[in-house]
């Protein structure tokens, strides 16, 4: 009995799915969280200290802000790793496109949250001199490619119902706020992320589809007003996303969809409900390596050559998982062991796999819609075939 109902279990799970495989091994780098302020630096780190915030416990507590050398740093390593056709390697940042505006929610008494657009630079007491212009450069060198997390990072709903409470979740957040710092997750969990408010009482809901539209166009209009281009690409904070999550991306414009690791599908467009054709447009790719050394000293990088090869056999691209926090270097040097192993796997696939191709999300998106795609000096072919996978899936939103 416990066996029949277990195979329907995994029958309402499983399902077949129409993916893309490609013809030679394909590298993609994402990551997430830029553009994202933290703790600032030393001094605001002993001002949370003193206010009772025990920080040191969690590599999130050192989380901070890249520096413009911190970005420099990682464009030179990208920069001198080059696939078959002598393109550089190329890191997908997905920015968040505003950070709280401290001073102005102090000056109203914590009444509501006030933001303050990246385009219009950091917030008050935030300092990280030739910032942009380092993400510019980048840019222009085609070894960083923007791409879009959201506004804020947590719920904004679910921050504001807390801004003015009395008790202990009201307390934290204020005195994080009073230092500059807009929240530390694993200390709150229940600020939520951008698109999925926890509730009262932990049951987490999507916000709904006019609310989460609203928020992605704001998001796609900043975001242009930075980078002079509106993105192609996204991914939702904390991967929490729904069909209306896609549809009001794809209605922007945005054409690939981030998933986090787990359920191991391949890129393909979602085609079970026909009555949502926009949504239907978006291509989702999900996370293949989680690349953290942040996370811990364990981290193995034979580890993740192993999964890209995994990833090589199925037919599937290398998507590599690395968030910003690997490079920051303020707070506690995260930065010189994430290049040094960085430098090491990309050095392992590039000599085991002599016809790899760096790519971006937009260039999946070309090769399987047309077969090709552009990089600076030639166009790149590369064999695309429609196969149906078997894929569990793993509802992404368990890992974040
Ligand atoms: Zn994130």
């Amino acid at each position: 009995m416990l066996n029949v109902l277990r195979r329907v279990w995994r029958l309402g799970r499983e399902r077949s799915v129409e993916g893309f495989v490609f013809g030679r091994p394909l590298v993609v780098l994402q990551s997430d969280d830029w553009g994202r302020v933290g703790v600032p630096d030393r001094e605001g780190w002993d001002r949370l200290r003193n206010s009772g915030v025990n920080l040191g416990e969690r590599s999130y507590d050192f989380y901070s802000l890249e520096t413009a050398e911190d970005v420099e740093a990682l464009v030179s390593l990208l920069n001198r790793h080059r696939d078959s056709t002598g393109r550089p390697a190329c890191l997908g940042m997905n920015f968040i496109m505003a950070n709280v505006d401290f001073a102005k929610v102090s000056a109203d008494n914590f009444r509501q949250i006030h933001l303050r657009t990246l385009a219009d630079g950091l917030p008050e007491g935030w300092n990280r001199p030739g910032l942009f212009q380092a993400y510019q450069q980048g840019i222009s060198a085609g070894v960083l490619s923007p791409a879009l997390h959201g506004t804020t990072h947590f719920c904004r709903a679910a921050a504001e119902r807390h801004l003015n409470d009395a008790g202990e979740r009201g307390e934290l957040l204020r005195t994080l706020w009073n230092a500059g710092v807009p929240y530390i997750h694993w200390r709150m969990p229940w600020i939520g992320f951008e698109y999925s408010d926890p509730g009262h009482n932990g049951r987490e809901a999507f916000l709904s589809s006019e609310t989460q539209a609203g928020m992605i166009v704001d998001a796609v209009k900043t975001f242009t007003r930075l980078f002079s281009k509106p993105p192609r690409s996204a991914c939702a904070p904390g991967y929490r996303a729904n069909k209306s999550t896609h549809h009001a991306w794809a209605k922007c414009g945005i054409q690939v969809a981030q998933n986090g690791p787990g359920g191991s599908m391949p890129p393909h467009f979602e085609t079970n409900s026909n009555s949502d054709s926009a949504a239907n447009s978006v291509l989702h790719l999900y996370r293949t390596v989680d690349f953290e050394p942040s996370a811990g000293q364990e981290f193995s990088v034979k580890a993740c050559v192993r999964m890209a090869e995994d990833s090589f056999a199925r037919g599937v691209p290398a998507i590599i998982s690395v968030h910003s926090i690997n490079f920051h270097s303020t707070l506690k040097d995260f930065r010189s062991r994430t290049l040094r192993l960085l430098d090491e796997f990309l050095t392992a696939l590039e000599s085991k796999y002599p016809d790899l191709l760096y790519v971006r999300d937009q260039d999946l998106y070309d090769l399987v819609t047309k077969g090709t795609f552009e990089s600076a000096h030639s166009t790149v072919k590369v064999a695309v075939t429609k196969r149906t996978f078997n894929a569990t899936a793993v509802a992404e939103a368990e890992r974040a």
